[in-house]
Order: C-alpha cells, then structure tokens, then sequence
C-alpha cells in the first residue's frame, strides 16, 4: 500500500491529525494508497511556509525564476512514462492518453509560462504634457489552486504555472480522487531545486480543506476548476472575502455537423470529441447536431465506431476506453441513461455497466452510449453527465443548429463541421461559447483565452492574460509640473 504525504516548505508531511484516507484505483476498484485528509492546522503550516518563502521568489530574477520553471517542465517531461502510468492507475484513463495529452501538456503548460513571464510587460498612459500613468504589476502574494479528478495532472499544471511564473507563492489542492500524479510531481519539485514553500500541496477532501482554503483569510485568490455548482459555493464564500477568483467550470457542449462537412474525418473526430478520457474532459461534445439531408449515413457511420471502441485496462496500448473515475460517478453515469429512457431516448449503443475478465473484474466501466430521440429541454441535454455519453438529433437549418447549440445555461466549448467558410465566420460569431473549434476538437494554443461563458465560468483567461490574473495592478500617476 503506498501512502501518499503532503508536501510543506520542501518536505514531505504527515497529517497533523493523522487521518488518512483510501485512494482506488478505478480499473480494479481496490484500494492502493492511503491519502491525508488534511485540514486547518496543515493548512496553517502551509500558509506560514508560503509566506516565508514569498519575499525572495517574489524577488527572483525574473530570468532565474524562468530557468527554475523550464527546469520543471523538462523533468516532468522526462518523467512523462512513470507519471502516465500513475495518472492511469489513479484515474482510470488509458495510458497512451494519458502520456500524450495529461503529461506532454503538463510539461507544456510550465513551459510557456516560464517563457511567457520573460515576455511580460506592463501599461503606461501618458496624458498629454501633464502626467503619465504606469501600472506596477506584483505578484498577489499567497495563492490558492483547488483542481478536478478529470485531468488530474494537466489542470494542476494549467493554475501553479501561472501562479507561480507570476512571483506567487502557491497552496495547491488536487482532487482526492486522483492525488498520485501530485504527489509524485512534489518529488520533481523536490529534485529540481524549487525553492522551499514556493510550492506546497494539501491533500484531502473539498469540503474540509479545499473550504479551509476557500475562507483562509492569508489566502488573496482562488484559481478553481470543477463543476458548477462547487464553483457556485466558492463565489458565495470568496466573494464576501474580497478574494480575486478565477472559476473554470461545466459544460454541455455541442457539435453542430453540416451536410456539406469532410464525413469520414467528422466521425472520427466526433467520436474521439465524444468519449476521449471516458467523456470525462469538460470540452466533450455531449450533444451532436447533424443537418438533416445527412442525419441517417453519419448516425449510422458514428454509431459503428463508436461501438467499435476498445474499452479495457488502462495500463495496456491498445486500449482506448478505460474506466470511469469512481463507483459513485459510474452510478450518476448509468442514472443518466436510465433517465435518457424515461424521458423517451432510444439508446443507439451502450447504455450497460461492462464487467471485466481477471484484473478489472471488480473497475467501473461503462459502454460507450449513444443516445437520440431527446428535446433540446429533456434534463440528459441540459445537465452535465460527465461521462461516455452522447445525444444526438437531426436539425434543419442554421437557426436551429444555433439555437439548439446556445440552447443550455453552459457556454464552455462548440464544434462547427463543415466546408463553408462563410457560415464557420457567421455562426462562430453567434455561439455563446468561450471556445468555438472549426473541423477540429481539443486543439489548443496556450496563447488564446481559454474558459467558457454563461455557467460554465468567470475570470479566467489563456496567455499572458493568465499571468496578469494572478498579479496585483496598481496605477502610478505622476504630474510632470506644478500646475493642476
Ligand atoms: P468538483 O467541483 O466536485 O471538484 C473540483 C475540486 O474542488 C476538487 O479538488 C474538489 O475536491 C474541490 N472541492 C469540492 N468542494 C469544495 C469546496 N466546498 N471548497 C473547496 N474545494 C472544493 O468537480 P470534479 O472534481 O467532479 O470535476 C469535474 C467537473 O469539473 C466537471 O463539471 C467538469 O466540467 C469541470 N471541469 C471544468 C474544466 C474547465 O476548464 N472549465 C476542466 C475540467 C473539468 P475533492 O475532489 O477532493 O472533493
């Protein structure tokens, strides 16, 4: 059994209390490493350390700073294997996604911006002959990132990069549903050299330390990911607290297919759009739209490969589906298709609970669904089901398309399939979404703002703009003579 500690001004630490928690491995549903269930005396610790250690990395050269962080990024990078292996083991997720996406992007979300903060520079106003203003932008102090199961180590990167390129010193708080990547990048910081208390990670529940956290008064601001309504209960406990915060949320997010797109390559974008990582990743197209005249061929094209995808234990290559994160979560999944039913879907495929052979008899796995026959109002199109899960309905024209697609309270990410370029231009334009993808998924440029809109989240931004989001401005005006 493994144990997993925390990790507080460049050491390794027990719970003060001494409570652990199980951590499961999803594909096989045992028990295989214990967590801390931390709580407000770690969380002083970690404060006390963070704020010790804020003067001199606030006063790093910024150079030094950058080389620490690409120094980071390299060793995460060289570990990409070991932790791949850890992300599916804790996650469920197979491994080859997890090498190339959670792993190459983690390495890459410290890369740029270790990079980008090199590049960062301040505004100056100038009023005329009178007076020129310029905004000093200094770290925010002690900050805190709480971030989801899903991606476990990507979003962790995705917050402390910035956070941290920024001058701040950081407490993190991985999800404890995946803690192992986490605690095994503590050991990379640890080997790199990165200054004592820069860095400190908590583990344990989100109501009990994550809320710590939240209400800590030494803490000046908030970097989340997660679902709506935790997010919802960050705002109402931050925002009294005058704390700055950043909330990356839900989604429901459409795929709106024309008949005049690339058929074979939609399908076979759709499908990984669909139910890569299980469908677990907040971009997924859970709704896919498809212009009538072509309704029946893509259905039926979709259907087949979807079928045909490879679910078994993450740890082997070939697979392509592995297992849901936790029993609790592969119940809500399968609640949604019962629900899908009564509320008069037809389940094209899946819709069943899969029981292994030998190692993962005892994982959570579920078939890949496909499911039509469903009003843009029914609950399973409007909630997030966070799963292998998809609807899809036939629409007639653009108006429809667009109003079924901007159809939910969720605003995170839209797809467009089609070979007009013109109605790409025109429709990108009126979708309600932070993210809109034309005949492609999941592509990112970590330069562009990245979030959603509506409830799928607030104050978050991509590139240097999430650098600015963790720095404090302050204006400086200076009258250049006496007179007023
Ligand atoms: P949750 O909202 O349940 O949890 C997210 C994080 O918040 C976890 O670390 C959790 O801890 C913690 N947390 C829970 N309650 C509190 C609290 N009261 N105070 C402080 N922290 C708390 O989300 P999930 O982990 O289930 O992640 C899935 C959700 O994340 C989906 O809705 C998905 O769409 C969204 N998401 C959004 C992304 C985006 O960029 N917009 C990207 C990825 C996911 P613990 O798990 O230990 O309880």
């Amino acid at each position: 059994m493994k144990t997993i500690e925390n990790y507080i001004d460049g050491r390794f630490a027990s719970p003060l209390s001494g409570v652990y928690l199980d951590n499961v491995e999803p594909a096989t549903g045992a028990v295989y490493a214990q967590i801390p269930e931390s709580d407000s005396a770690d969380l002083e610790r970690a404060v006390v350390a963070a704020e010790q250690a804020l003067p001199a990395w606030r006063d790093t050269p910024l150079e030094q700073r950058a080389d620490i962080l690409l120094q980071l990024a390299d060793a995460v990078a060289a570990a990409s294997e070991e932790l791949a292996r850890a992300e599916a083991i804790d996650n469920g997720k197979p491994v080859a996604f997890a090498r190339t996406v959670d792993c190459y992007r983690a390495a890459a979300n410290i890369r740029f911006f270790a990079n980008a903060l090199t590049q960062f520079s301040s505004e100056s106003h100038a009023m005329g002959a009178t007076a020129i203003n310029y905004t000093l932008r200094d770290p925010i102090g002690v900050v805190a990132t709480i971030s989801p199961w899903n991606l476990p180590l990507y979003l962790f990167t995705w917050k402390i990069a910035p956070a941290l390129a920024a001058g701040n010193t950081v407490i993190a708080k991985p999800s404890e549903i995946t803690p192992m990547t986490a605690y095994l990048f503590a050991q990379i910081c640890q080997q790199v050299g990165l200054p004592k208390g820069v860095l400190n990670i908590l583990h344990g529940r989100g109501q009990g330390i994550g809320q710590a956290m939240v209400e800590h008064p030494r803490i000046k601001a908030i970097s989340f990911t997660g679902g709506t309504a935790t997010g919802k209960h960050l705002a109402a406990t931050a925002a009294p607290l005058f704390k700055k915060l950043s909330l990356e949320l839900g989604g429901k997010n459409p795929a709106l297919v024309f008949a005049d797109c690339d058929l074979d390559k939609t399908v076979n974008q759709l499908v990984r759009a669909a139910f890569a990582n299980q469908g677990q990743i907040c971009l997924c197209a859970s709704r896919i739209y498809v212009q009538r005249e072509v309704y029946e061929p893509f259905k039926a094209a979709f259907v087949k490969a979807v079928k045909a995808l490879q679910v078994g234990d993450p740890l082997l290559e070939s697979t392509q589906q592995g297992a849901l994160v936790s029993a609790a979560h592969r119940d809500k999944v399968l609640s949604y298709i019962e629900l899908a039913k009564q509320e008069g879907g037809r389940v094209l495929c899946g819709g069943q609970q899969i029981t292994m052979d030998g190692r993962c008899a005892q994982g959570f796995f579920v078939e890949p669904t496909v499911i039509e026959g469903l009003t843009i109002n029914s609950r399973t199109n409007q909630e997030e089901i966070f799963g292998p899960v998809c609807t899809i309905e036939p629409f007639n024209d653009d108006a429809e398309a667009l109003a079924l697609a901007n159809g939910t309270e969720y605003g995170l990410a839209a797809s467009l399939w089609s070979q007009d370029v013109s109605r790409c231009h025109r429709l990108a334009k009126q979708l309600d979404f932070g993210i809109v993808w034309v005949n492609t998924w999941l592509m990112r440029d970590l330069r562009t703002p990245f979030g959603g809109m509506k409830a799928s989240g607030v104050g978050r931004e991509g590139g240097l703009e999430a650098l600015r989001f963790f720095t404090e401005p302050k204006n400086v005006c200076i009258q250049y003579g006496d007179d007023s």
